[in-house]
Parts: C-alpha cells; sequence; structure tokens
C-alpha cells in the first residue's frame, strides 16, 4: 500500500510560514526574473488567477484584491522540502521523495492506514508548521488520485484511504486528473468514450496499448490495483548540472556577459562539489531572443573538456571565459546565457593523469574550496567569491519581492520578541 504525501501550495505555505499574518490572506509566488505566477495560496486560486499566467496580465487582480506578491526563494523552499522529507522518514525508511514537495511512502504492514495517515498529517504540521494531504492507495497511481481527492475537499480533513472498491471514487474523476495522463491524452481517450478514470480502469489494456502506449497502459493496470511502479527510493546519479539563466535585461557589453557566465560557472561548480562530484566537461550557451529581428536573432555554444575532471571554481572560469570568447560577438543584445556540465564523476573516484596539467595542484585547489564552501555556508552565499563575476551585476535576475532566507543565511534568521 502507498501513500503520497504532498504540500498544500507548497511555495506559498512556505511563504507564509514565517509571515504569520498572510494566514487567509492570497499569496502568490512568482517565477524567474518575476515573469509568470508559478505557486498561488487557496485564496488566490478562489479569487480565480491562473497558474503559469505573466504577471502582467493579472495585475489589475493582484492590486485590487492586495493579494501578496513573491519571487521565488528556492534556498527556503529546499531547506523547507528537506525538514518535510526528515519528519517523513521517521515513519518509513521507504521512501521515494517524487518532488519538492512530494514524496511517496510504501504503508506496506500497517494496519490502519487511516490512522498512520492523520498521524503523518499531523506531525509534518506540528514540526514542520507545513500543512500536508495524504493519499492512500493500493498503487502509486491510486494513492496519487486519492491525494487529489483529499486535497479538493476540505471536509475530508486532509486525508483520503482509496476505497478497496474504488469504481465510485474513480467514476467521478476526469481522466485527466489521473497521473501521466495529460489534457491532450485525455482528449484522445475522450474521443473513444474514455472519460473517467473508471472508464479507463475498464478499458481492455491490451488495446491501449497498441492504441497509445505502454505507459498508459501501465496506468490502467495500477488503476486496477495492480502496482506497476515500484518505490525508486535512491536518487539517481545526476547526469549532468545546468545553471541558466535569463537577464534582466538584453545584455551588450562583454564584461556584463563575462561576469553573468563566471557566476554561473562558480554556481556549477558549487552544486558539483555539494554533490562530492567533478566534471569532465563544460558547455556555454549564448543567445539573444528568439523573438528579436533575424539581424539579431543569435545562439551559440560552445565546449572545453578539462584535462583531468575538476570541481574547482578557478578552472570553471577559466573554462568557461575561453568558451565565452568563441562564440560572443559584439553588439547584440544578448538574453539568456547558460553553464552546462556533465560526463561527472565521483569526485574520489577520479582517473589521475599520468601528467598532471601545470598550475594545477589537487590538494591545494581542494583545500581552497572546502575553505570557500565553508565560509559562504556561514556567513550566506557569494560571501566570498571571484572577483571576474562582477560587482554591480545589474544584468542579475530579477527578483524584487523575495522573502529572506529564513532557514539558511544567518543574517535573515527571524527575530522575535527583544
Ligand atoms: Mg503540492
Amino acid at each position: 500500500m502507498f501513500a503520497l504525501v504532498d504540500v498544500n501550495n507548497f511555495y506559498a505555505s512556505c511563504e507564509r510560514l514565517f509571515e504569520p499574518r498572510l494566514e487567509g490572506v492570497a499569496v502568490v509566488v512568482l517565477s524567474n526574473n518575476d515573469g509568470c505566477i508559478i505557486a498561488r495560496s487557496q485564496e488566490a486560486k478562489d479569487l480565480g488567477i491562473p497558474m503559469g499566467e505573466p504577471v502582467h496580465k493579472v495585475k489589475d487582480v493582484l492590486r485590487r484584491e492586495r493579494v501578496r506578491v513573491y519571487s521565488s526563494n528556492y534556498a527556503l523552499y529546499g531547506d523547507l522540502s528537506g525538514r518535510v522529507v526528515s519528519v517523513l522518514k521517521r515513519f518509513t525508511p521507504y521512501l521515494e521523495v517524487y518532488s519538492i514537495d512530494e514524496s511517496f511512502l510504501d504503508l506496506g504492514g500497517f494496519t490502519d492506514p487511516a490512522a498512520h495517515s492523520h498521524d503523518i498529517k499531523d506531525t509534518v504540521l506540528r514540526w514542520t508548521g507545513l500543512p500536508v494531504s495524504v493519499g492512500v492507495g493500493a498503487t502509486k497511481t491510486l494513492a496519487k488520485a486519492a491525494n487529489r481527492i483529499a486535497k479538493k475537499d476540505p471536509a475530508l480533513g486532509g486525508v483520503f484511504i482509496m476505497p478497496d472498491d474504488p469504481d465510485e471514487v474513480l467514476g467521478n474523476l476526469n481522466t485527466d486528473a489521473i497521473w501521466g495522463i495529460g489534457r491532450r491524452l485525455a482528449a484522445r481517450l475522450d474521443r473513444i468514450g474514455i472519460t473517467t478514470a473508471l472508464d479507463l480502469k475498464n478499458a481492455d489494456s491490451k488495446f491501449i496499448r497498441a492504441r497509445f502506449s505502454v505507459v498508459v497502459e501501465r496506468t490502467v493496470l495500477e488503476l486496477r490495483g495492480t502496482p506497476c511502479l515500484a518505490l525508486e527510493m535512491t536518487v539517481p546519479a545526476q547526469k549532468g548540472i545546468m545553471v541558466s539563466r535569463g537577464f534582466s535585461r538584453r545584455v551588450t557589453d562583454y564584461r556584463d556577459i563575462e561576469a553573468a557566465v563566471a557566476t554561473y560557472a562558480s554556481r556549477a561548480a558549487e552544486k558539483l562539489r555539494r554533490q562530492g562530484l567533478s566534471t569532465n566537461k563544460m558547455t556555454i550557451s549564448l543567445r539573444t531572443s528568439p523573438f528579436s529581428p533575424a539581424p539579431e536573432r543569435y545562439a551559440n555554444a560552445a565546449g572545453f573538456v578539462f584535462p583531468e575532471a575538476t570541481s574547482d571554481t578557478t578552472h570553471m572560469i577559466k573554462a568557461a571565459r575561453h568558451c565565452l570568447k568563441k562564440i560572443y560577438k559584439p553588439g547584440l543584445p544578448y538574453q539568456k546565457a547558460g553553464v552546462f556540465l556533465d560526463a561527472l564523476e565521483d569526485t574520489r573516484r577520479i582517473q589521475r593523469g599520468l601528467f598532471p596539467p601545470p598550475g594545477v595542484d589537487p590538494d591545494k585547489s581542494r583545500a581552497l574550496m572546502k575553505a570557500v564552501d565553508r565560509i559562504n555556508a556561514d556567513w550566506g552565499r557569494n560571501t566570498v567569491r571571484f572577483a571576474v563575476t562582477g560587482m554591480q551585476r545589474s544584468w542579475a535576475m530579477k527578483q524584487n519581492r523575495k522573502s529572506p532566507c529564513y532557514t539558511t543565511r544567518w543574517q535573515d534568521l527571524k527575530q522575535v520578541g527583544g
């Protein structure tokens, strides 16, 4: 038996956690560069503010209804997500972190899943302050559906257990409410008379496989209570690391772009080190807006292969500048740059070259990076950084409405009383 535990309106709930006056107030969170709405509190949903809507299109509603608007604060969300998972792990070690705010738990062996689910929900709320909904079912697909029902109907108190005979419940769910069935697929199913989850459950699975795919066939079986998807407890090794961001304005000056690319390379190197990884290959990409007039439309990328796998920021920045020089064309209004690292390997198992690259002392480099990471962890990101990453940073992403990093920066720690 599976449970899906999902934080309600995760980003909005995180923002609310340290600002109790936001309780009962409509809150929305914006995407990078403050472009679109990517999370809404229940109150914001009730106002009819659509998900994914560009913020300028709903400006009037936001102002009229005094909606509180936040830039996304991934340091805060990531940290709170980790707290929720650590609470869930006290209930069972058989857990799959499915996304930043969703985890599957294997409840096999528990005699009273309802009581257990309520306990999970109450404990997460008490210990982290975040409201979750719990859905339970014989398969992951049924648990997902149960969770959706738990969230939709406040009378259920945040927990829904799919009954042993789920037909009545599934008869009231449209196919697009089912995990993995998107709107387009739902429309195709609809055309052959499959409109509800119950219709899909009762469809001929072989026909579904032939007409659609083995993935949809699997969904049919899962709806029937036959588990086809196991708990994935090991995190698959990361294949690549990408740091790519749009600029807040069009940028032409080489120094500015160099600073941006160096900043992204530093971020990517930090991510590498945090996972104990090193990279063999870097790719730098640069482009103008795909909507700009033809003479200004430009996109290019250049790669660099390191002589020996590395996670040293100094090497990253050097390589990034080397690549950038190859693809930068003067005079163009650039919109976005990115750094991609691949061919990653475990730093402890790096294949050393017979002749170490000149100027590289792996021990010294590792000690320096350790010191840099330590200082930045204790004193906040970018306390020490490389000069080439720039001082003014007028190109940096717009995040005008970001809340403090309450849980990851000493300076942002919430003060009580005093
Ligand atoms: Mg959620």
